[in-house]
């Protein structure tokens, strides 16, 4: 780990000696090539992490799966084409609907994580119901 600027980046690389076709479930060792992604993590302290991870791009090796190759997930960090941890994404869809019409109640993230989502969201709501009574919409 690092400190970039004001920002925290947490350099990884994944150690599993496989993964699974996403398209046909054929297990595969067979690396193709390996490159980096950046996730947006929750912040720690205040600040802004970036884990810069290194994965790899594996071969389908089954017959019948029309995908030649697949690239690696972490499970419970990363999916297909984030650029956000799967935690992040969690948060931010959670403060999403929240924030909407829909109301919808707020997932009770990990408070070490971060600890003031629900507080933060509340806020918002509050800001908002005095803004509007204000303004009488
Ligand atoms: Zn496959």
């Amino acid at each position: 780990m690092r400190q970039v600027g004001t920002r925290l980046c947490i350099t990884a690389c994944t150690t599993a000696e496989g993964a699974s076709c996403p398209t046909c479930g054929t297990s595969s060792r067979r690396v193709h090539d390996r490159y980096g992604r950046r996730l947006a993590d929750l912040a720690v302290g205040g600040r802004a992490v970036t884990i810069a991870l290194t994965v790899r791009r594996l071969r389908c090796d089954a017959a019948h799966c029309p995908r030649r190759t697949f690239a690696e997930q972490v499970e419970g960090l990363t999916f297909r084409y984030g650029r956000r941890s799967q935690l992040q994404q969690t948060v931010l869809e959670a403060i999403g609907c929240h924030l909407s019409n829909g109301r919808l109640p707020l997932p009770v993230p990990p408070r070490q994580a971060f600890p003031d989502v629900k507080d933060l969201a509340r806020q918002r709501t509050w800001d908002r119901s005095l803004s509007s009574s204000h303004t009488g919409r």
